[in-house]
């Protein structure tokens, strides 16, 4: 039986190019994964998820067993039927979002019981459960339940905490059930600690997984740290497998962490950002409730071929902003994932084509740079009505 794996096509220093081959369809990496948390990409249907050039996207375990259950979602033909989402899907494990919970979660050898945010009803995972639940809701990709620290931690904490979820891990794959183009990955855990990492690392790949996740970053120790852990930390990951690196990130930590070598990234930020009104482009950030927007006639990036830059103008993306309009938050999200996935094929052409310390320059300059007085902006132009 042939599981789900990975296949290089080419390197750039760390950098590598290849292909996820799962039973969804064939996903080019890197990659990014935009958070479908609820069965759903926040303001986006999925054609217009599709029409970015996403290839995978995720689901969250935690909310999907609260609401609408894992049973439901397997008796309404899995989450890809739900969701109308054929391609492959991740779920993570609901393990960071449970310890997220704080005062409403209790923490055991066995596992972890904890409270609903939604109604306060009490409700138990372990690694066997979080991986029932992930066959149920059929994702292409389950990944194992672990136990993600908070940073800065000590490094009693960080051996405590990664022994643990090694042997999470252990019990997450016993549980799993393969099939054919379907895979589970193991978390890498250790904190910032190298050794740690190390060990952890061996322990997972004594038990062997079709990928490995790079988990307990991205949680508050900063860009420098993050690069610094990835440095020791995917040099020990088999060469043969996918690398995933967990919850990051910006445009910046994408690109520093794909020169790295990880292929797989999933995050908030495009799709929270748009909600909020802060738009990712070739020239940084912008925040279209700012008032120099109000008259600008030009389109959010002459780049950009989504919707909201094809037929609209930054003031009118601000207007309905302050006007408080769905269709804002629905435009500036559809925006900041055709950007993200536009970033990574530029990165993976960039890869193929052995040029990535140029690109990469060429990258950090514009995001540096909010001057657009040499972007040639194309008249926005009105279609006739059919
Ligand atoms: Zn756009």
């Amino acid at each position: 039986m042939k599981t789900l794996h990975w296949t290089p096509e080419a390197t750039c220093g760390q950098a590598r190019a290849g292909h996820l081959r799962t039973a969804h369809g064939t996903v080019p990496t890197p990659t990014f994964m935009p958070v479908g948390t609820a069965g759903t990409v926040k303001a986006m249907t999925m054609d217009s998820v599709r029409s970015t050039g996403a290839g995978i996207v995720l689901g969250n375990t935690y909310h999907l067993m609260l609401r609408p259950g894992a049973e439901r979602v397997r008796k309404l033909g899995g989450l890809h039927r739900m969701m109308d989402w054929p391609g492959p899907i991740l779920t993570d494990s609901g393990g960071f979002q449970v310890m997220s919970l704080g005062a409403l979660r209790k923490l055991d050898q066995d596992g972890v019981t904890f409270q609903s945010h939604i109604d306060g009803s009490r409700h138990r995972l372990t690694p066997e459960r979080s991986t029932d639940i992930q066959h149920a809701l059929d994702a292409t990709i389950t990944m194992a339940f672990d136990e993600c620290p908070a940073l800065p931690a000590t490094p009693e904490t960080l051996r405590a905490s990664m022994e643990l979820s090694m042997r999470w891990a252990a019990r997450s794959r016993e549980a799993f059930v393969q099939r054919e183009g379907y895979g589970q990955f193991g978390i890498v855990q250790g904190g910032t600690e190298r050794d740690l990492r190390a060990e952890s690392i061996k322990a997972l790949t004594d038990i062997g997984f079709e990928g490995y996740a790079i988990g307990g970053l991205a949680v508050g120790e900063g860009q420098e740290l993050m690069f610094s852990t990835l440095d020791f930390t995917t040099p020990l990951l088999p060469q043969t497998h996918a690398r995933y690196l967990m919850g990051v990130g910006t445009p910046d930590d994408l690109l520093g962490a794909v020169e790295r070598g990880v292929d797989m990234f999933d995050c908030v930020m495009p799709t929270r950002a748009g909600r909020t009104a802060r738009a990712y482009t070739e020239r940084g950030t912008l925040n279209l409730r700012n008032a120099r927007h109000a008259e600008d006639t030009r389109p959010l990036s002459p780049h950009c071929d989504c919707l909201a830059c094809a037929r609209h103008s930054r003031a009118y993306l601000h207007h309905l902003f302050r006007s408080d309009e769905i269709l804002g938050p629905m435009l500036l999200t559809w925006h900041n994932l055709a950007y993200y996935q536009r970033l990574m094929r530029t990165i993976r052409t960039a890869i193929v084509e052995n040029n990535l310390p140029k690109v990469t320059a060429e990258l950090r300059a514009g995001w540096a740079s909010a001057d657009w007085s040499e972007d040639e902006f194309p008249r926005p132009e009105i279609p006739p009505v059919p």
